[in-house]
């Protein structure tokens, strides 16, 4: 008798709060061009039977919750250099509204 038991396999990934600071969140997209990017701890796993194996990702990155833009970054200091950046657009923004 033969049986077939299917091995379910796939990608397991999931983002949770990084920094809530209000001067982190709310950043400009650059894809979307909304203010809806913010910072996220992200991890990626393989999985089988819904068990996560291996981890293929897991790190730091900002992500916009509207179209799913993602950037990596590393430390803190790469971040606040993001947001220092993110202040000039967004004074750009202002003068033109
Ligand atoms: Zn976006």
């Amino acid at each position: 008798m033969f049986m077939f038991i299917p091995i379910i396999c796939g990608v397991k990934n999931w983002d949770s709060p990084y920094n809530t600071d209000p001067r982190y969140t709310g950043l400009y997209c650059p894809n979307c061009h909304n203010l809806s990017v913010e910072p996220v701890k992200r991890r990626e796993f393989f999985q089988i039977w819904f068990i996560p194996i291996v981890p293929i990702y897991w790190g730091k990155q900002i992500r916009c919750s509207i179209c799913n833009w993602r950037q990596d970054f590393k430390t803190d200091e790469e971040l606040n250099k993001v947001v220092n950046e993110q202040q000039h657009i967004k004074q750009n923004m202002n003068m033109h509204y």
